[in-house]
């Protein structure tokens, strides 16, 4: 499976708008972050993880051209409000099927209510709406979703094979935890040095990572607090600050 990081950034994106600090004005375009997002490929097929605020360009900009699914963490504006941007694939191909768990479609149908109207206007979105309940295969891929706690919402991370996506949490439950063994790639939430409310902090991420031992553990969801070369030359052996454009394969 080949994975791509569409975007790393938190909800407001890095360079974060009014901001003049050193990350939102460095020249490293590892500190440009759109909203965070995934792009997964195997046999031909193109799963998105999400569908942020920024999908428009970041399909623009990595040249994606049919999307097969769209699997939602959750239903936050910064992962979803992106769904209306799909419209030109959902016109071409149909209606696009898109998993998300029974609280993630609570948000999404309150969202985009104009899609689920019984008489609608042609130009709305196409959603085939699939509700996660348990262990799934979507073509090739063996799709796990595990529970992740995001304050005080529960958020859908995904294991697929040897790679996991574990976005937006401050906590992973020990049930989780215990899917979460034997990765090859862990993709986790780091937002910022301090602790946060609803996000992992730098500290809290690297417990984890040290905790669960993937092979190659990724952040993602970063604000400008963290700088991409500075901290990345104080992290442990394994763990690398995910950055936009970025590309693996991971069995
Ligand atoms: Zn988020
Ligand atoms: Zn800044
Ligand atoms: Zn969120």
């Amino acid at each position: 499976m080949k994975v791509t990081f569409l975007g790393t950034g938190t909800s407001v994106g890095v360079p974060t708008v009014g901001c003049d600090c050193d990350t939102c004005r460095s020249s490293d375009p590892r500190d440009n972050r759109l909203r965070t997002s995934l792009l997964l490929e195997k046999d031909g097929r193109q799963v998105l993880v999400d569908a942020s605020t920024d999908f428009r360009q970041q399909a623009l900009r990595a040249g994606i051209d049919q999307i097969d699914a769209i699997l939602f963490t959750h239903a936050h504006a910064d992962h979803c409000f992106g769904l209306d941007d799909t419209r030109p694939i959902m016109f071409r191909h149909g209606a696009l099927s898109c998993f998300a768990s029974d609280i993630t479609w609570e948000g999404l149908r309150r969202v985009y209510w104009y899609a689920f109207e019984p008489a609608h206007y042609p130009g709305v979105p196409k959603i085939q709406a699939e509700t996660i309940d348990g262990s799934f295969c979507l073509y090739s891929f063996e799709v796990e979703p595990l529970t992740v706690i995001h304050g005080r919402l529960p958020v859908t991370a995904y294991r697929i094979g040897g790679f996991a996506y574990v976005t937006d949490c401050n906590q992973i439950p020990d049930e989780t935890c215990s899917r979460l063994e034997g990765l090859d790639v862990l993709v986790i939430d780091a937002l910022r040095f301090k602790t946060h409310p609803t996000h992992l902090c730098l500290e809290d991420s690297l417990r984890y990572i040290d905790r669960l031992k993937p092979r190659r553990a990724l952040l993602t969801h970063i604000s400008h607090d963290i700088k991409h070369q500075e901290t990345s030359d104080n992290l442990p052996a394994g763990v690398e600050i995910a950055y936009d454009g970025l590309q693996m394969e991971v069995d």
